[in-house]
């Protein structure tokens, strides 16, 4: 796992600019969580061969009342969730009473700490920090985040403890099978199931080695095939159920939203849909990973409960209509062996791979059967299409005037190719290229 850098402070200090600088690098992919996180913002950087994951916090003001102290709160889970804290202050401002009150805070909190005097550009240096020793958080460092003055050795210095990656590689024990990943807000069912997933009559080979790394993959066999679980909830640390889960960590989803073949998305039938289930949606769409979505607890819940409920998702999760739908009880174990055979498909239609011929042919059927508009007197042509990738999988068309192609259009052409390919349960990208 990425070590977590948490930027904390009073607003106003440069969180924001020292975290758009941290997170600019070519494989920075910034996830956004307004409703689940308030104003947490998430970000992935890369320096020297090593790779970090920034939290922004909203700040604290150290006068916590109404929206401070919400933003606050923020702040204080991000802190949870870092292993390394920077603290930021402004040197143009000087020592500030709510500087005092967040160092009392970091102070009796155990993460590593640095403090980071930010926008000392123009200022004479050595009497700009003299004030903040008394913080007592240690030596302050002096940086220009909106400059990118001594920001790069900082960063170095703070990853010093961590070993490089090839960030290329995710850090798996090199199990192989199918990874799947059970994700989903707290408390719908996620422990649950996983434990039912690994149940009795399923081999758990506990890698010993692989429990020192980053710990967070299991694998496991049914029916004689190889699976591996990413464990979100901490499920294998815990000798058993009933030990308490470990608190919801959105750094622990992302990781396992980036190392799974398959995200298995939980819901609660009890709740219904909420903010919080649509952004992670949102962000396993963003990343491309194929889904199957599971509605838990339906134990003890009428039918037309169930469709109430599938008609809720149909409206609000449309843009999710590719994942297939399951209505299982993790706790009675009802139906939790069908999603097996939805994670293989998804798995198959993320990962397979067309002829350039077979995409030709599906796009030339696609364009008799309903032809593209005329733009300006001129028809849009659309000549091939060959795969550019998969996982998810990437069909590029080729043509001419195909940035004047209506969505409607695109729209068609993508179900059409979804159809004839059967393809289930992935995201597919189409990118549409003219040529002469
Ligand atoms: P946040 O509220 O802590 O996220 O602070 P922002 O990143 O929004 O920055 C607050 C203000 O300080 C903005 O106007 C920035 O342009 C400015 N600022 C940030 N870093 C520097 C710096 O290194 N030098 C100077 N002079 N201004 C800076
Ligand atoms: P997590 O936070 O997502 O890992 O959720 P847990 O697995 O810890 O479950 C949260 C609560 O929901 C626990 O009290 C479970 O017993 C309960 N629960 C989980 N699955 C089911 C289910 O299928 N039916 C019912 N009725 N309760 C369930």
């Amino acid at each position: 796992m990425n070590p977590v850098i948490a930027l904390v402070g009073r607003p106003n200090v440069g969180k924001s600019t020292l975290f758009n600088r941290l997170t600019r690098s070519r494989d920075a992919l910034v996830a956004d969580f307004p409703g689940l996180t308030r104003d947490r913002k998430y970000g992935n950087g890369i320096l020297g061969g090593k790779t970090y994951t920034v939290i922004d916090t909203g700040g604290i003001s150290g006068d916590e009342e109404g929206i401070d102290a919400a933003m606050a709160e923020q702040s204080l889970q991000a802190i949870d969730e870092a292993d390394i804290v920077l603290f930021m202050v402004d040197g143009r401002s000087g020592l500030n009473v709510a500087d005092e009150a967040i160092a009392n805070h970091l102070r009796v909190n155990q993460k590593k700490t640095w403090l980071v005097v930010n926008k000392t550009d123009g200022l004479e240096e050595h009497s700009a920090m003299a004030d903040f020793w008394q913080l007592g958080i240690g030596e302050p460092r002096s940086i220009a985040a909106a400059h990118g003055r001594n920001v790069t050795s900082l960063i170095e210095e703070v990853l010093e403890p961590f070993p490089e990656r090839d960030p290329d590689l995710p850090a798996d024990t090199g199990a192989s099978g199918i990874h799947i990943g059970v994700i989903g807000r707290p408390n719908v069912g996620k422990s649950t199931l996983v434990n039912r997933l690994l149940g009795e009559d399923r081999v758990v080979v506990f890698d010993e080695a692989g429990t020192t790394r980053d710990a967070i993959e299991i694998p496991f066999e049914r029916r004689g095939k190889p699976y591996v679980l990413v464990d979100t909830a901490g499920v294998r640390r815990r000798k058993n159920v009933r030990e308490v889960a470990e608190k919801f960590s959105i750094i622990k989803t992302l990781e396992a939203i980036k190392e799974c073949h398959v995200a298995v998305m939980v819901l609660d039938a009890r709740s219904g849909l909420v903010e919080q289930d649509l952004h992670l949606l949102d962000y396993v769409l963003t990343s491309g990973r194929a889904l199957v979505l599971a509605v838990n607890k339906w134990d003890g819940l009428e039918h037309e409960a169930k469709e109430k409920m599938r008609a809720e998702i149909k409206r609000r999760l449309g843009f999710a209509d590719y994942a297939e739908l399951h209505f299982i009880s993790a706790l009675h174990g009802t139906a939790v062996g069908d999603l097996y055979p939805s994670i293989e498909r998804a798995f198959e239609s993320a990962n397979s791979h067309w002829s350039t011929n077979r995409l030709t042919n599906i796009l030339r059927d696609a364009v008799e059967q309903h032809q593209p508009p005329m733009i300006h007197g001129r028809r849009i042509k659309l000549r091939m299409a060959h795969q550019g990738g998969t996982n998810p999988p990437i069909i590029v068309v080729h043509g001419n005037q195909t940035d004047s192609l209506p969505e409607a259009y695109k729209r068609y052409l993508t179900n059409t190719f979804r159809k004839v390919l059967k393809v289930r349960g992935t995201p597919m990208r189409f990118e549409f290229r003219s040529g002469k």
